[in-house]
C-alpha cells in the first residue's frame, strides 16, 4: 500500500461542503482510504489575489493507486465538483494536489511530486504539519516547516475523519 498526501482547497460557492464533497470522493473510492484529515484553515489567495478566501485541508491516503492513477482520480473530483479551468490559480469549486506519495520523486510533465510549490505555501505546510509533523522532504531529508504562519486561520478543528464525513 501507498501513502500519500493532498491538499484540497475551495473558494467558490460552499466552500465546505465542496472540502467535504472531495474527501467523501476520494474515500468512496474503492482503492483510495482517507487515513488522516487536517484541520481546515481559511486563508487569503495568493498568486491572482482578486477572488475570494480558501477554504483548505490535507488529507492522508492509503492507496494502491500508482501516482498517475491518484492524479486522474483527484482530477476525476475535481470535474465531478464542477471545476472549470480557466485562470491558473484562479477561483476554483475544488483544487486537489498530490503533496507527497511515499518518498518517490517525480518529474512527469504531467506530475511533480513532492509538489514543486509546496514549501513555500503556509496554507499547504500548516495541514500537513498537524497530521504528520515529522514530515521530511523525500529527496533532501530536511524537515518541512512553515516559516511564516500569517494568514492561515484555523477554520473548524479537525474532529476525525469519520466526523467529517
Ligand atoms: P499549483 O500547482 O501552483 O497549486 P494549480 O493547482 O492552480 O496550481 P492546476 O490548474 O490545478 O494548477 O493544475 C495544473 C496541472 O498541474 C495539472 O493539470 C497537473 O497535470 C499538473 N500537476 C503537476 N504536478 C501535480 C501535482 N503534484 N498534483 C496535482 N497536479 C499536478
Ligand atoms: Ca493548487
Ligand atoms: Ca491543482
Amino acid at each position: 500500500m501507498n501513502i500519500a498526501y493532498i491538499s484540497i482547497g475551495s473558494n467558490i460557492g460552499d466552500r465546505l461542503h465542496h472540502l467535504v464533497e472531495a474527501v467523501r470522493a476520494l474515500q468512496s473510492h474503492e482503492r483510495i482510504e482517507v487515513t488522516k484529515l487536517s484541520s481546515i484553515y481559511e486563508t487569503a489567495p495568493v498568486g491572482y489575489t482578486d477572488q475570494a478566501d480558501f477554504l483548505n485541508l490535507v488529507v492522508c491516503v492509503a492507496t494502491s493507486l500508482d501516482p498517475y492513477e491518484l492524479l486522474a482520480a483527484c482530477q476525476e473530483i475535481e470535474i465531478g465538483l464542477g471545476r472549470i479551468r480557466d485562470i491558473r490559480w484562479g477561483p476554483r469549486t475544488a483544487d486537489l494536489d498530490i503533496l507527497l506519495y511515499n518518498n518517490d520523486n517525480i518529474e512527469a510533465e504531467k506530475l511533480i511530486v513532492p509538489h514543486p510549490r509546496m514549501g513555500e505555501r503556509a496554507f499547504v505546510l500548516v495541514p500537513l504539519l498537524e497530521i504528520a509533523p515529522a514530515i521530511r522532504h523525500p529527496v533532501t531529508g530536511v524537515p518541512f516547516n512553515v516559516a511564516d504562519d500569517d494568514g492561515v486561520i484555523l477554520w473548524k478543528k479537525a474532529d476525525g475523519v469519520g466526523r467529517l464525513l
